[in-house]
Order: structure tokens, then C-alpha cells, then sequence
């Protein structure tokens, strides 16, 4: 696979590359570049295709999960599943903004990552004692910024242009994840890839492979925060600050709390979880009580009903603001 002198790439990239001491993993990224022959295709092939076959991969379980009633009692809103119609709707949406939006934003991370010093087609890859406190700091990071820049995005005017879209489904399921406006993408992205670009410009030291683990661990983060199911062993009962679709999916129901991505420590300290926890107090002290199945079903039913009601009530007061500060503007 090596030997071909036909391109370019071989000699240029990698000449003097050792390629008996690089494991198969390293083999198979070393030939992507070497096949494709132009670093800037390769980088943004793959990056492309990286963020497809992960989006649509993580989200077909969940489809599969939504098509099964036995999970129906693990479903954060059991009476809200998604039909095949809206699903489909939301995938082509989805699909536009991913080749209209993100295929050519893609395109540009290979001269900014090089430009900003990001290793990309060398190989060795990166150890893994170098790639997990980097993720970590990412995760903190994005986390960060996710909290407030969706925070703003739940002002008035931001929220009626460019956020509403992202909440049209009040029981979200894992496709809905990037159903969002092109400014939401753009504007909620930063959090995703200003954490690498930043540390990678002031410390030298971070190669594309550490943000691609990254952006899949990223990808599943946000997939499954918004599937609608928590079970047992959901990550959220395993490590007590992450966020997981528990967290996110009462934000989608009662439109207020829950503002963070991965963590759940920012809307703890700000408070911006009050509801939230008066919410899982009140399920809590049902479960306690020891209802029957069904009554339990109808008291959480009645519950979730009245969550959801004062959230859409708190939505339309945001819209109705929006309005008005247009009209005032005029
Ligand atoms: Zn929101
Ligand atoms: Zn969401």
C-alpha cells in the first residue's frame, strides 16, 4: 500500500516516515491522506463523513428504541413518542443544514487547523494520557459556553428567530439533536470547536485525531440527551453530574431550566435548576408513597402535563416580548 510512487503525498508527507513502527490504526490514517492525495480534501472527507455516519449511526438506535413499546417505560414522556412522519421530517432538515451549513464550514478546518499549528496527517497518533485530560478541558469548556450562549439564545428576540426552531419538539427524540437554525449551529458550534482551537493556539501541542474522539464523544452527548429515555444505567446514574437526557429533556418540556450540555454543576450554582429539582422532589416522593403502576402513570402524566403547560405559557410570554420590543424598535 505503500510502495505507490504515484502520490505525491507519500513523498511529501511522510517522507522519512518509519511506517514498520506505526500500529494499524496509525497505517490506516496515514494511507486515508496518502490515498486522497490533498490534505485539505482528506481533512474535510473525513471530517464530513466522521460527523454523518456518527450522527445518523447514534440516532438509529434510538428510532429503533421509539418503534419498541417495552422501552415505553423508561421514556421521560411516555405519551409524547415520535412518529415515523415527524422523524423523517426532522432527518431532511437535518440533512439540508448539514450539506447547505456544515459541509462547507468543514471544509475550512483544515487551513485554520494548520494555520493555528494542529498536527492533522502526521502520524504517530497521540497517546491516550495526552488525549484524555485535552477532552476533558473541551468537555468543561464547551459545557461553559453552552450554558451561556443558550442562555441568551432564550432572550426574546434570539429565541423567536433563531432558537424557537430547536423547540418544537417538547418531547425531543435523538435526530432532533442538530434540528436547529444555521445561526443556532454556528452560534452553539463555537462551544464545540473553540475549546480545541483555543488550546491547541497557545499550547502547540494537540493533534486533529484528539478532536475527532472529541466531536464523536460530543456527537453521542447531545444525541442521547435528547432520545427521551433514562434507564438505569444511563450515564447520569453512574457519574451524578452529568447531565444526560433526564436533564435535558425536562429543559425541552418545561422550556425554562437546564441550560448546560454535559454537566450539571453550572445550572446547580446559578440556580437555573429550581424547577427541575422541585419536579424530580415531587416524582421522588410519588415513587416513595408506592403507588400502583397505574396510578403512578397518571400522577406523572398529570404532572408532566402541568410542567408542560407552564412552559409553553413561559415560551409564548418570550415570544410576546419579542414582539413588542420589534414594535417599539419600528
Ligand atoms: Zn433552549
Ligand atoms: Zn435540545
Amino acid at each position: 500500500m505503500f510502495n505507490s510512487t504515484a502520490s505525491a503525498a507519500l513523498t511529501t508527507l511522510y517522507d522519512g516516515t518509519d511506517f514498520s513502527q506505526l500500529t494499524w490504526a496509525e497505517k490506516q490514517w496515514a494511507a486515508w491522506y496518502i490515498w486522497i492525495d490533498n490534505p485539505v480534501i482528506a481533512t474535510g472527507l473525513a471530517s464530513f463523513l466522521l460527523h454523518e455516519i456518527v450522527y445518523f449511526g447514534r440516532s438509529i438506535p434510538w428510532i429503533i428504541i421509539d418503534s419498541m413499546p417495552y422501552f415505553r417505560k423508561w421514556k421521560l414522556q411516555p405519551t409524547k413518542v415520535p412518529t415515523a412522519a415527524e422523524q423523517w421530517e426532522c432527518t431532511k432538515q437535518v440533512l439540508f443544514s448539514h450539506f447547505t451549513i456544515e459541509l462547507p464550514a468543514i471544509w475550512l478546518f483544515h487551513p485554520v487547523a494548520e494555520a493555528i499549528g494542529m498536527t492533522t496527517y502526521q502520524v504517530p497518533l497521540p497517546a491516550l494520557k495526552t488525549m484524555i485530560p485535552q477532552i476533558f478541558l473541551f468537555f468543561v469548556f464547551e459545557d461553559f459556553f453552552h450554558f451561556v450562549a443558550h442562555q441568551a439564545l432564550h432572550t426574546p428576540l434570539l429565541y423567536k428567530h433563531i432558537h424557537k426552531l430547536h423547540h418544537k419538539y417538547s418531547a425531543p427524540f435523538g435526530l432532533a439533536a442538530e434540528y436547529a437554525h444555521p445561526a443556532e449551529v454556528f452560534i452553539l458550534g463555537a462551544g464545540t470547536i473553540c475549546g480545541p482551537l483555543l488550546w491547541c493556539y497557545f499550547t502547540q501541542n494537540l493533534h486533529i485525531f484528539t478532536v475527532y474522539v472529541w466531536i464523536v464523544l460530543r456527537l453521542f452527548q447531545a444525541i442521547d440527551a435528547h432520545s427521551g429515555y433514562d434507564f438505569p444505567w444511563s450515564l447520569q446514574h453512574i457519574i451524578p453530574f452529568w447531565s444526560g437526557a433526564d436533564h435535558h429533556d425536562f429543559h425541552h418540556m418545561a422550556f425554562t431550566n437546564n441550560f448546560s450540555t454535559s454537566f450539571r454543576w453550572w445550572d446547580h450554582i446559578f440556580g437555573t435548576d429550581d424547577k427541575y429539582t422541585a419536579y424530580k422532589k415531587k416524582t421522588a416522593a410519588m415513587k416513595a408513597k408506592g403507588f400502583t403502576k397505574e396510578q403512578w402513570a397518571a400522577m406523572e402524566q398529570e404532572l408532566l402535563d402541568e410542567v408542560e403547560k407552564e412552559g409553553a405559557i413561559a415560551e409564548q410570554a418570550v415570544v410576546d416580548k419579542a414582539d413588542k420590543q420589534k414594535v417599539k424598535a419600528a
